[in-house]
């Protein structure tokens, strides 16, 4: 394997990082209109990475109980709880083919006007939800009007990844399946890749100290199975495979959102002509990028160094021929 690496544009990175013969690149793909939020997959990662614990506490706000990726969350399952109109409502429940007409599933009967205003003055802080959606014990007629958005959330396997530019140890490398893995051993601490990432994903462990992450299951990869949180999702949110399928596949399932009436249907870092030139894990959202805790526009914060370094190297040959005009028109 030869040194290289691209600070931006679209690339097939295991190639561009120096490997020969690499396999074809996968990744995942995060379909998060089916997800139900049973968290195997947050569980399946920790079994199989021994990843520790990362507290038993409820957040008080939400089903959520890891609240971020950390060192110890390397899959979050954010349940984004949200106030909306009924039609958006509904267009979830299609999503998920919950829907039924009794007016007892989740989401609210689109015919119910009074839910629909509720929703309509957005922002109500619903609280911690019980076993139930709002208003199924007390009657449709106390029902708010609601959805939760889950999304499973890991790192994005950025085709132009700053953390893994950033490192000085090259502890972060690139895999010759196009993921990014921290080698813990050789992690010096140094917390560079914490600020380089642009979503927040890397994180040092307390106590510890050093940076940790999903490794896309790489020591799995290498013997031909599946990363564990695909394994074990009982719905198929989380798809894994080789990136062209899977990008392929993700416009299908767009088309068929919509044609449904889920309109709010997007794809996030499928794009190879984005800031971080694509991501390796992408997905489907059902609402704009920040509900979800995603940067909208994520650009790979090491995009300029060739610039800046070029322009340093100009300023220093011109300071330097400035200090030897000087001591020659001096002498002279
Ligand atoms: S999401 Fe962050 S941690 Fe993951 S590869 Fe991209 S820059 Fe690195
Ligand atoms: S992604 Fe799959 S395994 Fe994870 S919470 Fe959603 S449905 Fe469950």
């Amino acid at each position: 394997m030869s040194e290289g690496n691209s600070f931006f544009g679209p690339v097939d990175p295991a190639p561009d990082a120096g490997w020969v013969g690499a396999p074809e690149r996968v990744g995942f793909f995060t379909d998060t209109s089916v997800c139900i939020g049973c968290k195997a997959c947050e569980v399946a990662c920790k079994e199989w990475n021994g990843v520790p614990s990362s507290g038993f506490d409820l957040l008080g706000m939400s089903y959520d109980n890891t609240g971020a990726l950390t060192a110890n969350s390397w899959r979050h399952v954010a349940f984004v709880e949200q106030s909306s109109s009924a039609g958006s409502a509904g267009g979830a429940a299609v999503a998920a083919q919950v829907v039924g007409d009794s007016g007892t599933e989740p989401g609210v009967p689109s015919g119910d006007a009074g839910a629909a205003v509720r929703g309509a003055g957005g922002g109500e802080f619903l609280g911690m939800p019980g076993s139930g959606p709002p208003g199924r014990l007390s009657g449709v007629e106390e029902r708010s009007d609601f959805r939760w958005l889950m999304m499973s959330d890991v790192c994005k396997h950025c085709t132009h990844a700053a953390c893994l530019d950033v490192c000085p140890t090259g502890s972060l490398f690139r895999t010759e399946f196009g993921s990014v893995v921290v080698q813990e051993d050789i992690c010096n601490g140094c917390g560079y890749c914490v600020s380089a990432c642009p979503y927040g994903v890397i994180d040092r462990r307390a106590g510890d100290g050093r940076a940790w992450k999903c490794t896309l299951c790489y020591d799995r990869l290498g013997a031909g199975l599946t990363p564990a949180c695909a394994q074990a999702c009982p719905t198929e949110s989380i798809q894994f495979g080789p990136l062209a399928r899977l990008r392929e596949r993700a416009e299908e399932r767009v088309a068929v959102l919509r044609e449904r009436g889920v309109s709010g249907a997007r794809l996030y870092g499928h794009d190879p002509g984005d800031g971080v030139g694509g991501d390796g894990a992408f997905f489907l959202l059902l609402d704009e990028p920040e509900v979800y805790g995603l940067p909208p526009d994520p650009v790979v914060t090491t995009r300029d160094l060739p610039r800046m370094w070029r322009r340093a190297g100009v300023a220093a040959v011109a300071m330097v021929a400035a200090v030897v005009a000087s001591f020659v028109g001096g002498s002279s």
